[in-house]
């Protein structure tokens, strides 16, 4: 261990001795707005008392201390605070557009005034570097402006008769109580892009946030609450690993809710849509991807290998639109991986508060498994790491979980990350020849969220992003999220779209009304 890690083991060790347990790391005292640092859930109006003898623990992924601990919550909670989403729907259906509008644009006025403690709680408790997440808060308060305006933009339509003396209409209404079950990559991003939605169609709505990263969900509800949300209207679990599946299974099951999204991996999703079952719940699934890159020979060289750079190694490499597949054809492949190689060795690592750090860590060990276990199995197989390849001994001498920017050559499809999504801050490259051969290669997946292709043929551009299965396409752009576009998936990456007019959709029910005997 180098002596400036030492220091700072020492330092997170002497902090967690002195604090209390729901601020481990004295971190609240470091905002300007304390109210933000909530450590226990959010329901019907109100933070819970904390009951620290049944409770899980927060860490920040940069060192591994811990930061906080949370109420631990089960079954029987999700039924009482399902009732109390239940009862408050009542009233809150019944408000207007432009009243529902109102709260949501105090909302935004509210986290753009407290973007930075936002963004500071998310780095502390998420690891990606605080310019990532001031992007990502920005990101997640933009869908509070956009679904203020979508909330007054909801119509119905009236109909032809094909009946003499009939009036026919379709009136739209909020389909009710939601259940929002959110990952940790974007904690803060994944709760708006769903509760700003929900709330503007007339919902209310049940958070379970990612056990890694309840915090900045609950800083979300501090605002929500301050904004005049009524009590009810948002409410937030804190549930710990071992009660997660108990918890699923009483959100899928609960006659109160009566729609669920989530997202995450697939094969909770699966497992959610299972039990969705029982209730014939309306669903929202956005799953795991395992994006193609595709870089043609006549591609611009700088656009590519900045728009890999984007999509492969924000969030080190931890969205699930990241690039998984890079295809690289033949006539460029050299060329290509060395300039992207060259990018890559100036990424420098570390704890996501350094402004210096242009990557952050994995979110915990089993993530730093899974990248160093694909990494070796190409390796193993015949890879080339052109730069990385390794964990960061020092950085994780005390508990950090941080892996080295890597680009791998010689890339062949028997290797893993061929079939599965890395999660992490590598590039692999597969050689390519022709645009057929790509195309039945970038398909060879089940999944279909993201895709990416790089080319300067204004023909095979349209040609490409029209083969391509999946549900979004960048072409000559890594960087494609937005709150006004539809983001979702095809195959077995999910069902139903987030964001724009599409988005609120989703938490609307058509109605049709027959007026006989006019
Ligand atoms: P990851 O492996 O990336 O953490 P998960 O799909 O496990 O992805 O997690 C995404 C979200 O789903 C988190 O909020 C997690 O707590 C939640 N989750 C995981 N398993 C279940 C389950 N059985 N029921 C409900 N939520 C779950």
């Amino acid at each position: 261990m180098n002596s400036d890690a030492l220091i700072s083991c020492t330092r997170s060790l002497s902090q967690s001795l002195k604090a209390s347990i729901n601020d481990v790391s004295g971190f609240s005292k470091t905002l300007k707005n304390p109210w933000l640092w909530q450590t226990t859930p959010y329901i019907n109006g109100k933070f819970l008392q904390h009951t620290p003898d049944h409770s899980f623990d927060v860490h920040n992924p940069s060192t591994g201390a811990v930061i906080a601990s949370c109420p631990r919550q089960g079954a029987a909670d999700v039924h009482a605070a399902a009732a109390i989403s239940a009862e408050a729907w009542k009233s809150w259906k019944a408000t207007t557009a432009k009243q529902r509008a109102a709260i949501l644009n105090k909302l935004f006025a509210l986290v753009e005034e407290n973007k930075e403690d936002l963004a500071r709680i998310l780095t502390l408790e998420c690891g990606k570097p605080l310019a990532e997440a001031r992007g990502e808060i920005g990101y997640a308060n933009s869908f509070f402006s956009l679904y203020a305006e979508e909330a007054t933009r909801v119509h119905g339509e009236i109909l032809q008769p094909h009946v003499a003396g009939r009036r026919m209409m379709t009136i739209k209404q909020p389909v009710g109580p939601a259940a929002l079950i959110t990952p940790w990559n974007f904690p803060s991003a994944m709760i708006t892009r769903k509760m700003a939605p929900a709330l503007a169609a007339g919902c209310t709505v049940v958070i379970k946030p990612a056990e890694l990263t309840p915090l900045s969900a609950l800083a979300l509800c501090a605002l929500a609450h301050e904004a005049g949300v009524p009590a009810g209207v948002v409410n937030c679990l804190t549930v710990g690993r071992e009660e997660v599946s108990e918890v699923g299974r009483a959100l899928c099951h609960s006659p109160d809710l009566r729609k669920l999204s989530f997202t995450g991996s697939t094969a909770v999703g699966k497992w959610l849509y299972r039990e969705c079952s029982e209730t014939v719940k309306r669903i929202s699934l956005e799953l795991g991807g395992n994006a193609p890159y595709i870089v043609f020979d006549d591609a611009d060289i700088k656009v590519a290998v900045q728009g890999l750079l984007n999509s492969k190694f924000r969030n080190t490499g931890q969205t699930c639109i990241s690039s998984n597949r890079i295809f690289v054809q033949d006539g460029i492949y050299d060329q290509f991986a060395a300039a992207l190689a060259e990018k890559v060795r100036a990424i420098r690592v570390g704890d996501g508060f350094d402004a210096r750090n242009g990557a952050g860590p994995l979110i915990n060990a089993a993530g730093l498994a899974k990248v160093t276990a694909h990494v070796n199995d190409c390796i193993s197989k015949g890879a080339t790491a052109l730069v990385g390849g390794q964990p960061i001994a020092d950085l994780n001498a005390c508990g950090g979980t941080f892996f080295q920017p890597t680009v791998l050559t010689n890339v062949t499809p028997t290797m893993q990350p061929y079939k599965e999504e890395t999660f992490g801050p590598v590039a692999a490259l597969f050689r390519f020849k022709t645009e057929e051969e790509v195309i039945a290669l970038a398909n060879d997946t089940p999944f279909g969220l993201a895709a990416y292709a790089c080319t300067s043929n204004l023909s095979r551009a349209f040609r490409v992003s029209e083969a391509l299965e999946s549900g979004m396409v960048g072409v000559n752009e890594g960087l494609i999220s937005a709150d006004i576009i539809p983001f979702g998936g095809v195959k077995q990456s999910g069902l139903g779209r987030e964001g724009g007019a599409w988005g609120i959709e989703e938490y609307l029910s058509l109605k049709y009304v027959c007026f006989g005997n006019v």
